[in-house]
């Protein structure tokens, strides 16, 4: 019998850079492939954008940048996390990009630079409301000229704090600044939308779109249907079914009552697989395009499920269950877990294995 695995479909991907592609008008857009793509597997996701036209990534750590490195020899890599003084020699070995979110590390590079005898490559980080990394406006306006000389100013970028919510006055107030602060700077490609901010409009979309959550399947406008393909379920076997002769109750706690006549079918996935405990009650699965409800708690590495509704031989040892693939998908799973699907896939567990779906191959 198959363990349970999580199924990745590279073609969604794909076709979701496509639409937000579509959504961009003419300025690019980059994918952000941050903690391992989202907990998808950057490498093979990064190839697979790389493959539909994606030139430009956004990774978090200098370690990230790296591994992707040996896979994207080409690509433009930029690494959030801004320098410090011990990273420089890999930043540059390995030709990747550094985010500089203070006036320290526009020093650190732009002396790295004069060492080296050419400006190097940097995004410079605008801090316009999120107050998490950045330059601030008082710091921008203090940045000397012959400093920001000495760095080839490739990107300038800054962080919606409220994007999901459309009509959160922080949005326009966001841009606002942006454009101001980014005016005194020299002239580069600008950036501020990641998926719910390329959804506000072409007001926010500046030169250059950084999604994540869009490219995989989470809705980038939350409240309204979602204009993204599901790209991620796990899929495991029933591995037994109950009948029960008497009214009882299942899983830990004895928490659920089920009356004589249910059928209670288990399935190997549970917490430790990154199905949060707390998605249990109100959860469902899908079983054969139908949905069936998760009864009892989630354990580590189990959860059972209500069949009854489905008729005998629907449901028996072996039967493929789909999680994750409901109604809602991801986005309900998280919500009914109190947390969001950023959370939920990040968290996936690497006990699935990961089974990559790619039909047209580029
Ligand atoms: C994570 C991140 C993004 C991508 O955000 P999504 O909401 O996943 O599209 C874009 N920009 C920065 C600076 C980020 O940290």
């Amino acid at each position: 019998m198959p363990e349970a695995a999580l199924l990745i479909d590279l073609d969604a991907i794909a076709a979701n850079y496509a639409r937000l592609r579509a959504e961009a008008g003419g300025c690019r857009v980059a994918a952000v492939v941050k903690a391992d793509a989202y907990g998808l597997g950057a490498e093979r996701v990064a190839a697979r954008l790389w493959a539909a036209g994606c030139a430009d990534f956004f990774v978090a750590r200098l370690a990230e940048g790296l591994a992707l490195r040996r896979h994207l020899p080409k690509a433009r890599i930029v690494v959030l996390e801004g320098p410090v003084p011990c990273e420089v020699a890999d930043f540059v070995a390995a030709a990747l990009v550094p985010t500089l979110n203070t006036p320290g590390q526009v020093e650190l590079w732009g002396d790295a630079g004069r060492r080296l005898e050419r400006p190097l490559p940097a995004a410079l980080h605008l801090d316009t409301g999120m107050c998490r990394l950045g330059i601030s406006a008082t710091e921008a306006a203090g940045l000397d000229a012959d400093r920001l000389r000495a760095i080839d100013v490739a990107l300038v970028m800054s962080h919606l704090a409220c994007a999901e919510e459309t009509a959160n006055p922080m949005n326009p107030l966001q841009a606002a600044r942006f454009s101001e602060m980014s005016r005194r700077l020299p002239a580069a490609p600008r950036s501020l939308a990641n998926s719910s901010g390329i959804f506000l409009g072409t007001a926010y979309h500046f030169d250059l779109l950084r999604p994540g959550a869009a490219l995989y399947g989470i809705n980038p406008t939350p409240g309204r249907p979602n204009p993204m393909q599901p790209v991620v379920r796990i899929r495991a076997p029933v591995l037994q079914v109950h009948r029960l002769d008497a009214p009882g109750t299942v899983g830990y706690g004895a928490a659920h009552a089920t009356s004589s006549g249910s059928r209670i079918a288990t399935v190997g996935v549970g917490y430790a697989d990154g199905y949060m405990r707390a998605a249990g009650t109100g959860g469902v699965a899908v079983i054969a395009g139908r949905e069936v409800p998760i009864v009892g708690r989630i354990s580590m590495d189990l959860m059972t499920l209500d069949v009854t509704a489905l008729g005998e031989h629907e449901v028996e040892t072996g039967t493929p269950v789909d999680l994750l693939a409901g109604p809602g998908g991801i986005d309900r799973v998280a919500e009914v877990a109190g947390t969001i699907g950023y959370e939920l896939l990040t968290r996936l567990g690497q006990r699935l294995r990961r089974v990559y779906l790619e039909a047209t191959g580029a």
